[in-house]
């Protein structure tokens, strides 16, 4: 495959946009290359400037859960583009689209719209701050929340502890009310309950972490987390803009019997436009300006062309749930034949799926937290990357992230995905 394109498009990029990129994720910056420069998408398949096409399992980290250019979800966001693109006036499209996701998740009864999964967990932190009058919230290494400051704090040395911020530019300040626990070990977090001297305002989780590569949380675990929040009269949040109706219609909320006091919802919701959502009973949201004083803005919250596009897609979902075992289906196949290549060539990894989400790593050992996913072979991850670009097949380039599988995503991509995996493996294990 040629790239001279794209490599081209990503110095011309680099001179006016930091690292050619708009968000780090996307500069192969752990992997061999250069990114790809996207021409069109159609289905499960990408093109790119220089005319290669990929088979897409990340489909823009998560969103198009029905692939490219869905000709539903295009009809909904061009007739709603005609009316108008954005009013900062209310649409009865944001009531549908609210009453859609109430009715999905039980411990949603009020919803608020944004425009980014990182703003729905800013707003939702906020709001649990404010409800309980408390500063201090705990989240786990490896779990990603978005870029906001009080979240962007990276794992210590493994024990509960004071965070410190992960970038420049984030006040010390600030990250001292955030504390860190170990992702499914329940002692750090009472660590954290028992090292916060001004009391605990939320638990953030990811209950099925797809931001260290795919680690799902035990039930046990999240049975124990409930309970504490309980004794400690801290809210749990569960942080589902990625999981949510990827793992399940319900996200992770149909696989667990635990119920959390509060939601955040992002990606799939606006099916590739920009949507985020926070959600909580009708008490907890009672809280949020304009009924109460916690406040939380957007000029193009709600936005109707996004809302169109979330609705549609929503529906979709809803009207046809037999989907999520046709994608399950797919992510189990292609996670069972890359498991045979790597098998094939005595190269360790492991596998996991939850629903349409996949994830591997070149491990020998089960992955339970951050600490286990970074013992992973990052430099197998870089050449297996390699290998399988240049066979055509798009993956995340990172070994922390989760792959995806859209209901585009045909038997024959699959098996596609699966022979190139094998010629890449067979290569690059000599
Ligand atoms: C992607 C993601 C976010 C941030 O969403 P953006 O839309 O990128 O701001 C927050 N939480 C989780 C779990 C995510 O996967």
């Amino acid at each position: 495959m040629g790239y001279d394109k794209s490599i081209a498009a990503f110095k011309e990029a680099y001179e006016v946009i930091p690292g050619g990129v708009d968000s780090p994720v996307r500069a192969f910056s752990g992997v061999e290359g250069t990114p790809p420069f996207i021409d069109h998408g159609k289905g499960g398949y990408l093109y790119d400037i220089d005319g290669n096409r990929y088979i897409d399992f990340v489909q823009s980290w998560g969103p198009l859960i029905f692939g490219h250019c869905d000709s539903d979800i295009e009809a909904a966001v061009i007739e709603a583009a005609k009316k108008g693109l954005s009013f900062g006036a209310p649409t009865t499209v944001e009531t549908e689209l609210a009453k859609e996701i109430v009715d999905l998740f039980e411990s949603i009864d009020k919803v608020r719209f944004v425009s980014s999964g990182t703003e729905a967990v800013m707003s939702a932190i906020r709001l649990a701050r404010g409800v309980t009058g408390r500063d201090d919230i705990v989240k786990f290494t490896g779990c990603y929340h978005g870029h906001s400051d009080s979240l962007l704090v990276q794992a210590g040395s493994g024990a509960a502890t004071f965070g410190n911020p992960s970038s420049p530019g984030v006040p010390a300040d600030l990250t001292k009310h955030t504390l860190l626990a170990t992702y499914n070990d329940i002692e750090s977090v009472k660590q954290c309950f028992a090292d916060s001297k001004e009391g605990v305002a939320c638990v953030i989780i990811e209950p099925i972490a797809g931001n260290m590569g795919l680690v799902p949380a035990e039930e046990s675990f999240l049975q124990e987390l409930r309970e504490l929040c309980d004794a400690n009269g801290a809210l749990l949040i569960f942080d589902e803009v990625m999981s949510g109706f990827r793992a399940s219609l319900k996200g992770a909320q149909g696989i667990t019997a635990v119920k959390p006091d509060m939601v955040t919802l992002g990606k799939v919701i606006g099916a590739g436009m920009p949507v985020g959502a926070f959600g909580a009973s009708r008490e907890i949201m009672s809280h949020l300006s304009p009924e109460g004083p916690v406040y939380q803005a957007g000029t193009l919250s709600g936005n109707p062309v996004a809302m169109a596009a979330g609705l549609t897609s929503l529906r979709k979902l809803k009207s046809n749930p037999s989907v999520y075992v046709d994608l399950g289906n797919k992510a189990k196949r292609l996670m069972e034949g890359f498991k045979s290549a790597a098998d094939a060539v005595g190269v360790p990894m492991v596998t996991d799926v939850r629903g349409s989400m996949f994830g591997f790593f070149f491990s020998d050992k089960p992955v339970k937290n951050f600490a286990d996913a970074m013992e992973n072979d990052q430099k197998m991850f870089a050449k297996f990357h390699k290998g399988m670009l240049d066979r055509g097949v798009y993956l995340a380039c990172s070994s922390f992230e989760t792959g995806f599988i859209s209901t585009a995503t045909t038997d024959e991509m699959i098996d596609d995905a699966i022979k190139a995996a094998y010629e890449t493996l067979g290569e690059v294990s000599k």
